[in-house]
């Protein structure tokens, strides 16, 4: 096989929605739980251990917003937004089906929306721990996860064993290896993916064995492709920042309609989780699981060193030529946090960066459009005079009043 386009793997997360919903039904007429997470800080794990089928209900739909305005603020993240709305508008199957919806205290906009969506459906949440490095916050953390595995076991009348979770572990590293494998093919100077073909081989429900073997014969099919397509002369992008949930990719679609190649996505829907395995030999498997999920830099850890530490490594490991920042609208965590990437960016990685704030509705994407063709000029002007320095100034210069 030379090519892989068009062959199984992609038409399969092509059809990504309706496969989850077909397992997810089937899994819910045999009596499975079907049980709602929204955070990559929930263990899938520990539900699949308890025989549930843990599904992803984050929303990517601008059409669900107006709805969630009805009870919640405009100015409001719209990832928030939209997973709300789908509520209001009860048009998530997964959702409706679910026997449970676990929730985490991440950041305030999602705490504050969890109240609200409590009084209409079964709702857990986590209580996270904000301090990375303290050891009784990964103490704490632990604690967390045994008390939501005993909620499970009362809950659905079943008992979670080692053995379990272990299985579980297993089914869920295998998962994260394939994914990083794939990532890496983007490290080839003539990758055989967009960073958007990459981004669509993911799923609702984690761990499905399905996916699992079509994420192998992709794997086979690209890393045999002989026919390479011609992408050197398309700038290297490392993206970070929010997560680009189902449906909300329209800005990393923008960056690669403009010659843009996102060879890194840090985000939780990209590298970030993915990057650390849980311990499948260590003899308490909870306490594994919260090691793994306590090193997640999301924004709302404090202090989040270890993103910036991740943001340099994937930027030499993946050659990026500048970095693209994403924030949803009203993200207060990470629209601060995007100082400290902007100083590293420039200052010590030496490439040129692009802040973008902006929502769903693809509204400034003329905006958006003009600052990204201006800092592929940049990238471009500095291949061309092979200066090692980037030429910061120059993104600067063509708007003094945004975030580049
Ligand atoms: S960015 Fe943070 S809050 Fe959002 S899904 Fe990732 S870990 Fe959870
Ligand atoms: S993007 Fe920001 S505001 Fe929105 S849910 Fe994630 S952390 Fe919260």
């Amino acid at each position: 096989m030379t090519h892989c386009d068009a062959d199984g793997p992609h038409e399969w997360f092509r059809r990504m929605i309706s496969n989850c919903l077909q397992y997810a039904r089937a899994a819910h007429a045999e009596g499975r739980p079907i049980i709602g997470i929204m955070c990559e800080f929930t263990p899938r794990e520990i539900i699949m251990a308890a025989g549930a089928v843990p599904v992803c209900l984050c929303g990517g739909s601008a059409a669900t917003i107006p709805a969630a305005e009805e009870h919640l603020p405009a100015n409001l993240c719209p990832l928030i937004k939209s997973t709300y709305g789908y509520s209001v508008l009860r048009n998530n199957p997964f959702l409706e089906m679910a026997s449970l919806v676990v929730a985490e205290t991440t950041c305030d906009g999602k705490k504050k929306m969890y109240e609200l969506l409590s009084e209409r459906y079964p709702m857990y949440v986590l209580e996270l721990p904000q301090k990375p490095h303290e050891d009784s916050g990964l103490a704490q953390w632990c604690e967390t996860l045994r008390r939501f595995k005993a909620e499970l076991e009362l809950r659905f009348g079943v008992p979670i064993t080692d053995e379990a979770l272990r299985a579980a572990i297993a089914n869920m590293n295998q998962e994260r290896r394939l994914r990083r494998e794939l990532a890496a093919l983007m490290k080839a100077d003539a990758p055989p993916l967009t960073g958007r073909q990459l981004l669509d081989f993911k799923s609702r429900v984690a761990g499905m064995e399905r996916d699992l073997v079509q994420l192998e014969l992709a794997l086979v099919a690209l890393r045999s492709q002989t026919e390479l397509p011609a992408r050197q002369n398309r700038v290297r992008v490392l993206m970070t920042g929010v997560p680009m949930v189902h449906g909300a990719e329209w800005v990393l679609d923008l960056v690669e309609d403009h010659g843009g190649l996102v060879v890194a996505l840090e985000n939780c829907t990209g590298l970030k989780p993915i990057l650390e395995d849980v311990d499948e030999s260590s003899d308490d498997p909870i306490h594994a699981l919260a090691v793994k999920y306590y090193h997640l830099p999301c924004s709302v850890m404090s202090p989040n060193d270890d993103r910036l530490n991740l943001i340099r490594e994937l930027a030499l490991e993946y050659r990026a030529e500048c970095v693209i920042e994403l924030v949803w609208q009203a993200c207060i965590t990470y629209d601060v946090e995007s100082y400290r990437v902007k100083r590293l960016v420039q200052e010590e990685i030496g490439v040129p960066y692009l802040g973008i704030e902006t929502d769903y509705s693809v509204s400034d994407s003329a905006r958006i459009t003009v600052r990204v063709e201006a800092l592929f000029e940049a990238v471009l002007q500095r291949r061309r005079s092979g200066s090692p320095a980037a030429p910061v100034s120059a993104v600067q210069e063509a708007r003094p009043d945004d975030k580049t």
